[in-house]
């Protein structure tokens, strides 16, 4: 069996989730704008949903806009709330560090004339509060900082820099998505304006997203038609996705203080282990403030994509860089962000690990994994010994 390491990239739907979707793609099949009885059915589905999805980040169920992803609620939040507040001012926040939605989304928002600056990070890929709040100007609008790393792992001090953003008055948005269902969320502890997830990330049906927006706070929308969303994300509300990212809230919230004791276990064998057995090998991100599922390590003188392959071809499944952004041949620019050399960052590997991980995957990966890299050390020029 192959030992499937990359849940960062990729969840399957909990069959759970899919026997709650079913009925809402072939009975319950009707549009929640429709006034009759199907359309009913439909329609307290979508605000039953609403309530159990506010309630897993303590927010309010009117805050809520359901989106097609993470990327658009990302785009919805920085681009919309940027477009309607430009009156107050023209400087947005962020990090080095954030998804690449983000960054492409900061490029864009610069060419439209807004001022952006992005805070290194150290080392291990965290923001210091203090830098971040002497970046702050009058003209500064909102601060945008993602809850942790999809790819190192590492957790921001969210409930600080809200804080922060509290006392100056500023809107927060932070991109919660590799956090999901792995970190207790509360919108109010952590002063969030706006708070980006994705339904896949807590095992949920790919292709639908949530923006919260918190009462107030104003955007522009981004996708313009019927009203649909409070007015802000117009279309026919994906229902069955809907019910089934709720149903995935409702799992997790059961099963998410064991579900975290596992990945923890899981983490920090392959981190103990691999970091013990093997020369010159690394870990990427934060030594204890790192999501409980994630270990991504460095290796000298390997090619990160040669090393997947390799292990792909003996049944283990992980990643180097973000699937997000692999179609580039560019590392990856979270990695460069902690000071590492081209070469440093192509040498990476994440495994992340997940709700159907067994104890035997884990050991699939430390059989497998010395051999390959003593192979692949021994054919590159870049490797000069332990
Ligand atoms: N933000 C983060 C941190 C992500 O990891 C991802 C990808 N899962 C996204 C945003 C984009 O999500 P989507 O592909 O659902 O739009």
């Amino acid at each position: 069996m192959a030992a499937y390491l990359d849940y960062q990239s990729s969840k399957p739907v909990d069959p759970r989730v899919i026997d709650a979707m079913v009925p809402y793609l072939t009975t319950s099949f009707g549009n929640p704008s429709s006034l009759h009885t199907t359309g009913e059915e439909a329609r307290e589905a979508l605000e039953e949903s609403r309530e159990t999805i506010a309630g897993f980040i303590n927010a309010d169920a009117k805050d809520i806009i359901f989106t097609s992803g993470a990327t658009e609620a990302n785009n919805l939040a920085l681009i919309g709330f940027a477009l309607r507040n430009k009156d107050k001012g023209n400087h947005i926040v962020t990090t080095e560090t954030e998804h690449i939605s983000i960054h492409n989304i900061a490029k864009y928002l610069a060419k439209a004339g807004f001022t952006v600056t992005k805070i290194p990070v150290d080392e291990f890929g965290k923001v210091s509060v203090d830098d971040l709040a002497g970046s702050i100007t009058d003209e500064t609008i909102l601060v945008s900082v993602g809850y942790a790393s999809n790819e190192i792992g590492t957790v921001q001090a969210i409930a600080e820099i809200g804080e922060t953003c509290r006392e100056k008055e500023i809107a927060f948005h932070s991109d919660a998505v590799a956090a999901g269902g792995l970190l207790p969320m509360d919108v109010e502890r952590d002063n969030l304006s706006l708070v980006s997830l994705s339904s896949n990330d807590i095992y949920g049906p790919k292709g639908l997203g949530v923006l919260y927006r918190k009462k107030g706070v104003k955007l522009i929308p981004q996708v313009i038609g019927g009203g649909q969303e409070f007015g802000l994300r117009s279309g026919t509300e994906n229902i069955a996705g809907i019910v089934g990212m709720a149903e995935a809230v409702r799992i997790m919230r059961q099963e998410m203080a064991g579900e975290v004791e596992r990945f923890k276990s899981i983490r920090d064998q392959l981190i103990e282990n691999i970091l013990g057995k093997i020369p010159r090998s690394y870990l990427n991100g934060h030594p204890t403030e790192r999501l409980p599922n994630n270990a991504h390590f460095r290796f000298d003188g390997v090619e990160g994509e040669s090393l997947l392959l390799t292990l792909n071809a003996r049944g283990v499944m992980g990643s180097t860089g973000s699937a997000c952004s692999s179609k580039t041949l560019e590392p990856s620019h979270t990695l460069l962000s902690l000071g590492l050399t081209h070469e440093q960052a192509h040498g990476s590997l994440e495994l992340t690990c997940g709700r159907f991980n067994k104890q035997g995957d884990v050991d699939t990966v430390l059989e497998v994994l010395p051999g390959i890299l003593e192979r692949l050390r021994k054919l590159s020029p870049l490797y000069d010994g332990d």
